[in-house]
This record gives C-alpha cells, sequence and structure tokens, in this order.
C-alpha cells in the first residue's frame, strides 16, 4: 500500500495563515524585519533568500536582504551581523549556508544574538536546544518535527536513523528525534555498512546532499521516510522517478519506497516548504517576545 503523504506545502499555508493573524495582532507600527545574509553568488542560495523574504511579506512582516560580495572578509561578516544585532526592528537574521571559504562560518553564526538566532545555528541556541531548554531550533529539522507531530506520526521508542550530522541539519535533527524519545543513529561519510544501518530505521532521514544517494533497497517495509534534500533535474521528472512538477529527485529514492513505505514526504513539496514557515514561525515568536 502506497505511504501517506507527508504534505509540507499544504501545511506550509496553513501555517503562514496563522502566522498572519499573529502579526497583525502585535499591531506595530512598523513590521518586525527578518534580515537575511547572503554572502557571493550561488544561484541556489540566491533562491532560497529569495522564497524566504517572499515568505516573510506573505504573513505581513518586512524582510531586509543584505548581499554581499564573494570576496568579503570574516571581519566584514561580522560588522554586517552586528548592525543587525544592534537594530531593535530585526527579530530574526538569517546568514545563508554555506559561505565562501575564506570566511570563518563558526565565528560568523555565533555572533548572531541568541535571541535573533531564528534558525539556531549559534553553539549556544544549538546547545540549548539539545539540552531540551527553550530555543530556536535550525529551521530544517524543526520544520520536519512539526511535520511529524502534524501528521501523528509516533516517535516514542522507535529506531530513527539520520543521514548526515551538518551543524544544521543531521546534527540538531537527531537531537530533536532524541528529546521526542526516539532511539537514534546518526550516519556520516564514515560509517561502515551504511545500507544495513538506514535498514534498521522505522523512521529514516536523508540530508546529505547527493541525489537519490539513499537507495531504496536499503529501506525497510512500512518504515516513515524524510527527505531533506532536493536536486533540480535538467528536465521535468522522467518516468518511475518521483519528481514532482517543479522535476527535482531528494536525497533518497522515493520513486523505489512511496509504494511500500508507512509515510513520506514528497520532493519537492515536503520539508523545503516547512523549512520556509518555520523560520518565519520562530521569527514571529522572537517579535511577539519583544512586544511583551
Ligand atoms: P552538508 O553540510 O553537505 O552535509 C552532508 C552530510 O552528509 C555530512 O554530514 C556528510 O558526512 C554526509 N555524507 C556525505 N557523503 C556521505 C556518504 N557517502 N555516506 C554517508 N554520509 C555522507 O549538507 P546539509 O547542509 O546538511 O544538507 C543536506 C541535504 O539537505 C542537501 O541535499 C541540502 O540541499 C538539503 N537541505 C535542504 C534544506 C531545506 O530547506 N529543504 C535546508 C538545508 C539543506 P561528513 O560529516 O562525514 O562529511
Amino acid at each position: 500500500m502506497a505511504g501517506i503523504v507527508l504534505d509540507g506545502k499544504a501545511y506550509a499555508k496553513e501555517l503562514e495563515a496563522e502566522l498572519t493573524a499573529r502579526v497583525r495582532r502585535l499591531n506595530l507600527q512598523e513590521p518586525p524585519i527578518l534580515a537575511t545574509i547572503l554572502v557571493g553568488d550561488d544561484p541556489a542560495s540566491a533562491t532560497y533568500v529569495r522564497m524566504k523574504g517572499n515568505a516573510c511579506r506573505r504573513v505581513g512582516m518586512e524582510s531586509r536582504s543584505i548581499a554581499l560580495p564573494a570576496a568579503t572578509t570574516t571581519q566584514e561578516l561580522l560588522a554586517a551581523i552586528d548592525d543587525l544585532n544592534a537594530n531593535p526592528r530585526v527579530r530574526g537574521i538569517l546568514l545563508q549556508h554555506p559561505v565562501p571559504k575564506q570566511i570563518d562560518e563558526r565565528a560568523c553564526f555565533d555572533r548572531i544574538a541568541l535571541d535573533k538566532d531564528v534558525d539556531g545555528v549559534t553553539a549556544h541556541g544549538f546547545g540549548r536546544m539539545a539540552m531540551d531548554e527553550p530555543a530556536y531550533g535550525s529551521a530544517t529539522p524543526a520544520g520536519i518535527m512539526r511535520l511529524l507531530r502534524r501528521y501523528q506520526i509516533p516517535l516514542v521508542g522507535r529506531e530513527a536513523v539520520v543521514v548526515g550530522r551538518s551543524p544544521i541539519l543531521g546534527r540538531p535533527m537527531a537531537m530533536m528525534l532524541l528529546a521526542a524519545h526516539a532511539t537514534v543513529t546518526i550516519c556520516h561519510s564514515r560509517t561502515s555498512n551504511l545500507a544495513e544501518v538506514v535498514r534498521r530505521g522505522e523512521i529514516v532521514v536523508g540530508a546529505v546532499g547527493k541525489p537519490e544517494f539513499i537507495r531504496g533497497s536499503w529501506i525497510r517495509d512500512g518504515a516513515v521516510v524524510i527527505d531533506a534534500g532536493y536536486h533540480p533535474l535538467p528536465q521535468p521528472a522522467s518516468e518511475g522517478r518521483a519528481g514532482g512538477p517543479g522535476g527535482g529527485v531528494g536525497d533518497i529514492e522515493l520513486s523505489a519506497v512511496v509504494d511500500r513505505c508507512s509515510a513520506y514526504t514528497p520532493v519537492p513539496g515536503g520539508v523545503g516548504p516547512m523549512t520556509i514557515a518555520t523560520l518565519i514561525a520562530h521569527t514571529v515568536e522572537a517579535a511577539e517576545k519583544a512586544a511583551r
């Protein structure tokens, strides 16, 4: 039997309606700002930043986009973050990952004020989240958790396998699943017998960054399959591939599992819209806290 579609696109739309009402209730003369910083000219990053700005405006907030050249130094980026930290209208700061190699990304992430760290990238914010203390978790895994809750996917005591350990995705994902009482295994590029480890997963999260890297044959029947990846295809989805109207695949070979998993996130339309909606939700929450 085909797995349930965990429809991130539809849920994100509902969340946006709720967030619009919350922004209106704040009744501020000047809307709160989500500031995005993009360093360099990576087209995919530029698209993500644009989509976040559009979502911001849809809910009645303002988006301020700071575009810095590829040759920006760590000091220059730190100065830009300091300016945003000092601006009382800026309620959230998003530094788009990845930044060019000459920049100390960790130092720049950590410069973001904790109360404006709506993407959960600071070591302090991550640590608080990992300790189950209030913090804005990283938007992609936090969005996945929202989606799992929405569809009432049981997590307590279940085997979760997360493939990927990046600071913005795999690692916080694992901590959030742990907080929800799953038994969590984290895999990475040095994991031995990856296929065997993935086969243990009742919940499998793909966060690798390689198109359809996680093969369908590695995934057990009845698993919940969460695909965080997105790789545009040059053409619309070809026969037998689980592309969507936008034409893309994720990090998991979804076409081989949709008919025998219990639930899955489509690509596109699963994790991506939830990331954006969650980022906006965190910024609205930060604005509400500041208004109290
Ligand atoms: P990343 O920083 O490149 O991390 C990739 C992770 O995959 C690393 O931990 C790496 O292990 C692991 N990996 C690489 N090759 C592997 C292999 N052969 N076997 C097992 N593990 C392997 O990527 P990311 O930023 O976490 O992103 C992961 C995916 O999520 C990408 O497809 C990205 O586009 C997507 N993403 C989506 C959203 C969204 O909003 N939907 C947001 C962010 C990212 P090591 O640590 O050992 O190198």
